[in-house]
């Protein structure tokens, strides 16, 4: 039997047809119909047949390190959150999730924390990785929205890819460029990259900007444009504002090529190859992801990028506009229903018109009514700091592993060891939270459970439930159901089935959504999805949001009218200036520290390490080194190092290679404490982050290296 589904890793949400034979999943390929990748699959995708099995599963819940069944499980949690609740008040509950889970499941927790325990303090995974994307987006124009499709990477003239390494951690969209490349030779692309990565296989043109150096870079771009008359006049004069403030701050930082050369550490020759390229083209796409996000000043850098496609009115056209790419499964369907700390629900802010009641009023059922908080929450870091004063009493972690991934790990361990109730819920038995648990339970994983997820196109696609989960898991949703119903909830968590949740999501993005009395138009529509039964739920296809009555087979592109989300209407132009890292040099912790994913493997391993080629292409934790750097710390290629800070240390095998600028090095994020001691890269990081978006400055720890 052949079935369809979703991967489960990356952003690009390649749709997998699996084959099923008594009850086992024998193999996968790509989805042929699938809009996202057309039958291809990279090779990960490709061994998610070889990732699976009972082994390693946790399979029943736990107390305190003693097996228990559902009921005494739900009870204790059920009592003991009350407890917090009725001592401490809601506030004193927090809620942290992840890219990984299911949008219903997502759906579910936000309503459950939010809603009913009224609690703001509910954070997701993917503030490590999106949230810079998400509120320049929303500074730019007025909503958390992708503008572009995958297919405006194939009809773009100019693809600029700027901190992201598409070969390794895209790799589908990847191979859609390369194939598009091939087949228009005018097309150009352009990478931008501090590391020589796979990725530079594709460029026309390679820029090795120094670290932090992007807005400086597209600070010259727009001042370039303005300079050459390069710009679209009357888009701007039309369709947006803030140009002159912008433009301004732009000259203030780069006025002309050398000053912007110097400041990026480019060659000045190639650097205005680029923008003259940038300059003459309408049809260019930014692409961009961690490389950017992941700054104190990540918000700034996705505006700075958003500033020129706005200046050339390179957006909302075939082939155009700024790109963020998710780096998780369901990044998307998390920020949907409202799972980041500042978002309420349906896309809708807390200071979105009307939002809260509108929202109460929607959850409210004959006898009870939320009790929904009235601003934002804790973002990650926040939350850490929150759980260290005793502000948080309990916490519920679902399907991540924040001991591996968060900022300052070690610190993160400790927090967690002071919090009274520490909840995981999780598929695998050897997470490195699971030691921090007072209350394990398992759940079920990929392939188990039924449900929807978002790529970074927009694109609501299904995963199914093919196989039985083992031994007890259960699904996200159900586990969250059976707490609310034994905290007094029941009627508001009566669900018979993942389709019962999704209509019911699909119904509040489209509640009170529109241009009449008492409503705020909102761009985050599913309405058309609303009223499926289960039938038409499981024949679900890939459709992008919004999908409503104006668009019932979904909207592949935004903003073509040229009307933006703004109260204006009109897009936003922000100036922004550089700013330095706040992580800087500490005594001997002089060396600029990035990290990233590695083709083969994803996250923390514990699925992708079980299946033996995905481990061929790098098989332990390394340390990548510039000849220079090799030599003066003494380390040499296939030997051991150490880094070190203040904050913890990693060891790993040396890669010397001139991929590396001087002074720079590179580690993968995946290895953990399960399968490699002190090789976790988050533990090196400092927990600092983006003021605006609360994203962590993952990328710019500083470290000493020494040989083991
Ligand atoms: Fe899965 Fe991403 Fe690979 Fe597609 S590109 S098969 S979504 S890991």
């Amino acid at each position: 039997m052949h079935e369809t589904t979703t991967c489960p890793y990356c952003g690009v949400g390649c749709g997998v047809v699996a084959s099923v034979e008594e009850g086992r999943l024998n193999g996968v390929e790509g989805d042929r119909d699938h809009p996202a990748n057309y039958g291809r699959l990279c090779v990960k995708g490709s061994a998610l047949h070889e990732t699976l099995g009972h082994q390693g599963r946790l399979t029943r819940p736990r107390i305190e390190g003693r097996e228990v069944d559902w009921n005494e499980a739900l009870d204790t949690i059920a009592d003991r959150l009350g407890e917090v609740r009725m001592r401490h008040g809601g506030a004193a509950i927090a809620g942290y999730l992840s890219g990984q889970l299911l949008t219903e499941d997502y759906y579910i927790a936000n309503k459950f924390f939010k809603g009913f325990i009224g609690t703001p303090h509910l954070d997701t995974n993917s503030r490590l990785c999106m949230a810079s994307a998400v509120a320049g987006y929303k500074r730019a124009l007025g909503a958390d929205a992708v503008p572009c499709c995958y297919e405006d990477l194939e009809k773009a003239e100019l693809v600029v890819l700027s901190g992201s390494n598409l070969a390794w951690n895209h790799p589908v969209l990847f191979q859609r460029l390369r194939t598009a490349k091939s087949r228009n030779p005018l097309m150009r692309v352009v990478v931008i990259d501090p590391r020589v990565t796979d990725t530079c296989e594709l460029a026309d043109l390679y820029l090795p900007i120094a670290p932090g150096s992007d807005i400086a870079l597209f600070n010259g771009l727009l001042a370039y444009m303005a300079a050459r008359g390069r710009l679209d006049r009357d888009f701007i004069a039309h369709h947006t504002e803030g140009f002159e403030a912008a433009l301004a701050a732009a000259r203030d930082e780069a006025a002309d090529i050398a000053t912007a050369a110097r400041r990026c550490e480019v060659d000045a020759e190639r650097l205005e190859t680029f923008y003259y390229w940038f300059a003459s083209q309408l049809h260019v796409v930014t692409l961009y992801s961690q490389g950017v996000n992941q700054s104190s000043s990540g918000t700034d850098r996705v505006n700075a990028i958003i500033n020129c496609h706005l200046a050339g009115g390179s957006i909302g056209l075939p082939g155009a506009g700024p790109f963020s790419i998710t780096g998780q499964p369901n990044a998307m369907g998390g920020r949907e229903v409202g799972g980041l700390a500042n978002q309420l629900a349906a896309h809708m802010d807390y200071h979105t018109p009307g939002a809260i009641d509108r929202v109460a009023r929607f959850w409210s059922v004959p006898g009870l009514t939320p009790t929904l908080p009235e601003a934002p929450g804790h973002k990650a870091l926040a939350l850490v700091e929150a759980i260290e004063r005793g502000e948080i009493r309990a916490l519920w972690i679902m399907a991540t592993n924040p001991l591996v991934s968060l900022p300052d790990a070690n610190r993160v361990r400790r927090a967690l060891h002071k919090c009274p109730l520490v909840i995981v819920s999780d598929c695998m038995a050897d997470s490195d939270t699971l030691g921090c648990a007072d209350i394990v339970l398992p759940a079920s994983g990929w392939s188990e459970k039924d449900g929807t997820v978002t790529n970074s196109e927009r694109r609501i696609s299904r995963q199914r439930g093919l196989l039985p989960a083992p031994g007890e898991a259960r699904h996200d949703w159900w586990i969250i159901c059976e707490v609310a119903r034994r905290m007094g909830f029941a009627a508001a968590f009566d669900y018979d089935g993942a389709h019962r949740i999704f209509d019911e999501h699909a119904r509040l993005s489209g509640f009170e959504n529109g241009d009449g009395p008492g409503e705020t138009f909102r761009l985050f529509d599913i309405s058309a999805l609303a009223g499926m039964d289960r039938a038409a739920y499981d024949a679900l296809a890939p459709v992008q949001w919004p999908v409503n009555a104006a668009s019932p087979r979904g909207t592949a592109r935004l903003f073509e009218s040229g009307r933006f989300m703004t109260d204006s209407g009109r897009a936003r132009l922000v100036a922004v200036r550089s700013r330095a890292a706040i992580q800087q040099p500490e005594g001997e912790a002089r060396l600029l520290l990035n990290s990233g994913r590695i083709r083969d493997q994803w996250h923390t391993m514990n699925r992708t390490a079980r299946a033996a080629r995905l481990m061929h292409h790098r098989s332990e934790p390394f340390i990548e080194v510039h000849p220079a750097d090799a030599a003066r710390y003494g380390v040499h290629d296939g030997g051991l190092a150490r880094l070190v800070n203040a904050r913890g240390d990693y060891l790993g095998r040396v890669r010397v290679t001139t991929s590396q600028r001087r002074g720079e090095l590179f580690v993968p994020i995946h290895w953990n404490d399960q399968f490699s001691t002190r090789a976790r890269a988050s533990a090196l990081v400092a927990a600092v982050c983006d003021p605006l978006s609360g994203q962590p400055e993952s990328k710019q720890a500083r470290v000493a290296l020494a040989p083991l």
